[in-house]
């Protein structure tokens, strides 16, 4: 019998891995509604060829050429970010959660709220959002299947198992396509260097957060809300071959890894047949010619992000909503060539230090409060220290 999916962030590198696997088993799912923020075209040719219902666009300027491309299919169209929550507050049996960023952090909370199974890969909503996030999904009775590589091995090597029994939880992180940089070197990366990436195919905002080493701080708090076996017991190496994708060790010092191709449709397909299990078109794990696996202890005096992620989920209240927002800006900032890379993380540390943080939000609409200050004082610092 065929389920029911809505992928919001459909015409993204997750996106499109996911589509990619439900065009392969089209008789499994129907989709229900495809989202974007403002690929309308590519949006509408995806709707069409899926036989989506509906097919929305986050920014409501761009509904006018979303129409116009689905004009005659019979899909319903919408825009604005209202409409991407009604989206996701249709009922379906999955939900793919990929829209980059704390934009999708109101979508996630709808469908949450409906007590949908949510396939999340959208980690700055649990970043930014974390106990309020997590409350919702116990309240609605909801089920978040972690989508991201490293969660989605935890979640495979904990199988159930008793998080009293777990010493400690491993998080690899290849090191990215700066890695073996010195200090200069990285001062002066380019946004084209920092995307890169040596093993992994992804969106230019995550491929940055991974050259910085943000995503495995990102990470980090994220596996702080999913697997809570308290900070002390949360690990990260640096495994320059992404084949171990994360680890989980026991009392009894027996440690369980997964691996894998580095290709998202691994996990991606973890969550769509969960709990059952389903072919992928990836060809088996070669060791042999992998040869071997080599592991390092991050370095965070040239990469400082994870150690300003644990400082900020350590601190707790709203610094790691601030954290978030900061970055996304900084980000941003660099892609857009007016900072440069050690930038990022400075902007981070000095949003974080220069901000009156309030107390830990209590709802959605705090965290997104919080969210807009952050963005804000990390849009002044920007403006007052524009380029080193
Ligand atoms: P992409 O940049 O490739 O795609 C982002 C998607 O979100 C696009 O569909 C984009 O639409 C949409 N979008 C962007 N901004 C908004 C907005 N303001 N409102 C509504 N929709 C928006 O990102 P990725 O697919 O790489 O990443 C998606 C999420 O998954 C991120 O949180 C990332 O950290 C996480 N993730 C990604 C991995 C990967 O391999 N790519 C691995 C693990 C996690 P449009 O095309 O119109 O801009």
């Amino acid at each position: 019998m065929s389920r029911t999916l809505t992928l919001l962030g459909a015409t993204g590198s997750i996106g499109a891995s996911t589509l990619d696997l439900v065009r392969r088993n089209r008789a499994d799912w129907q989709v229900e509604a495809l989202t974007a923020n403002c690929s309308a075209r590519e949006l509408a040719a995806l709707a069409r060829e899926f036989a989506a219902k509906l097919a929305v666009v986050g920014d409501e300027g761009c509904l006018p050429e979303l129409r116009e491309a689905l004009d005659g299919s019979g899909i319903e169209s919408a825009g604005g970010a209202q409409a991407l929550c009604e989206a996701a507050a249709r009922p379906v049996d999955m939900t793919i959660a990929a829209i980059v960023g704390c934009a999708g952090l109101a979508p996630v909370m709808a469908a949450v709220e409906r007590g949908g199974t949510i396939a999340l890969a959208n980690k700055e909503a649990l970043v930014s959002a974390g106990e309020v996030l997590i409350a919702a999904v116990a309240e609605y009775g909801a089920t978040l299947l972690p989508t991201d590589s490293e969660h989605n091995a935890i979640f495979q090597c904990l199988a159930g198992s008793n998080l009293d029994d777990v010493a400690r939880i491993t998080l690899t992180a290849s090191g990215g396509p700066l890695r073996t940089w010195d200090a200069d070197r990285l001062a002066a990366a380019t946004p084209e260097e920092a995307v890169a990436h040596p093993n992994w195919s992804m969106g230019a905002k995550i491929s940055v957060d991974s050259a910085t080493m943000m995503n495995k701080g990102l990470e980090y708090i994220e596996a702080h809300h999913l697997f809570p076996v308290g900070l002390e017991r949360l690990h990260i190496v640096i495994h320059p071959q992404s084949v171990i994708h994360s680890m989980v060790e026991y009392r009894d010092r027996s440690t369980l890894a997964q691996l894998g191709p580095s290709d998202m449709r691994v996990p991606i397909a973890s969550c769509l047949a969960w709990p059952q299990r389903m072919e992928t078109p990836l060809e088996p794990l070669n060791l042999p010619a992998i040869g071997e696996l080599t592991f390092f202890a991050p370095d965070e005096d040239r990469f400082p992000a994870t150690r300003l992620a644990r400082e900020a989920i350590a601190a707790g209240g709203s610094a790691p909503a601030t954290l978030n927002a900061a970055n996304e800006v900084a980000v941003a900032a660099f892609l857009a060539g007016q900072i440069g890379f050690t930038r990022i993380a400075a902007v981070v540390e000095e949003t974080l230090q220069s901000s009156n943080l309030p107390p830990r939000p209590q709802t959605l609409d705090e965290v997104l409060s919080v969210d807009r200050a952050g963005r804000r004082q990390a849009g002044h610092i920007l403006e007052k220290q524009p380029v080193v």
